[in-house]
């Protein structure tokens, strides 16, 4: 557990220039590709947020991993880069997917993963959730896809209709654990956890760290490492 850094995150698309986003530890010390890192440049990532350089380094090497961060300070891409490193392209089978609670969520991680993605040819992202038609989602997933992102009801609906199967999933992410669970998505999770293979790594993000999400995170997560960095008051 790692305790308050000094200069908390400040949301640095809103503020490139902040010393916040500019004096924390480069990308280019992370395990990642030629690519990948030349994509982080033009995407003007250039310095590490704090959950970023504290997680990261343990996501990329394949831990499980619980994080807790303020919302704004860039939680997306601390879960985007390692699920992407894991993914093969080649294989044209969903090996990642991200749970977030609302559409409006899952359309924001969705942008952000595409633009991480970039680096990568033909990855294919689909986004399902609920109160959107399921006509065009059948669709997409029709045609294959390596990254799903939806939120948890829709995707277990998916689930039940054998439309997306979780069989070669590497990476599970639980993305603001904490307003999946006061929307009550407890059971539809833990319904879509027992259809992906026990062999993955499971990252869990979460703006706030009430007993709940505690205990969600014990009942998925293998050995997880945690990663707290507290609110400043
Ligand atoms: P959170 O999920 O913690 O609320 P987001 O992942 O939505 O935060 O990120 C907030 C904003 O910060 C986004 O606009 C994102 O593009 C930007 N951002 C994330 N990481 C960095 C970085 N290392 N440098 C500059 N901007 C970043
Ligand atoms: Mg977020």
């Amino acid at each position: 557990t790692f305790s308050s850094p000094a200069n908390p995150a400040t949301p640095a698309s809103a503020h490139p220039a902040t010393p916040a986003a500019v004096s924390g530890p480069s990308f280019q010390q992370l395990p990642l590709s030629e690519a990948m890192q030349a994509n982080l440049q033009t995407l003007g990532y250039l310095a590490m947020t704090p959950i970023q350089a504290a997680s990261l380094p343990l996501a990329l090497a394949g831990k499980d991993l619980i994080a807790q961060a303020k919302t704004g300070s860039g939680k997306t891409v601390a879960f985007g880069l390692p699920l992407l490193t894991s993914l093969n392209p080649r294989r044209f089978a969903v090996q990642a997917l991200v749970l977030c609670p609302t559409r409006e969520l899952a359309d924001q991680v969705t942008t952000e993963i595409r633009r991480l993605a970039r680096a990568e040819d033909n990855i294919k992202v689909v986004t399902l959730c609920g109160g959107s038609p399921i006509r065009p989602q059948l669709a997409s997933l029709e045609h294959g896809a390596h990254i799903i992102v939806g939120t948890p009801g829709r995707v277990l609906d998916h689930l039940a209709r054998e439309t997306l199967n979780l069989e070669a999933l590497q990476t599970l992410v639980l993305d603001e654990a904490d307003r999946m669970l006061d929307m009550g998505f407890a059971d539809d999770i833990a319904q879509v956890v027992a259809q992906a293979p026990k062999q993955r790594q499971t990252l869990l993000f979460s703006a706030t760290y009430p007993e709940g999400v505690d205990k969600l995170a014990r009942r998925f997560m293998r050995d997880p490492q945690e990663v707290k960095l507290a609110e400043r008051h």
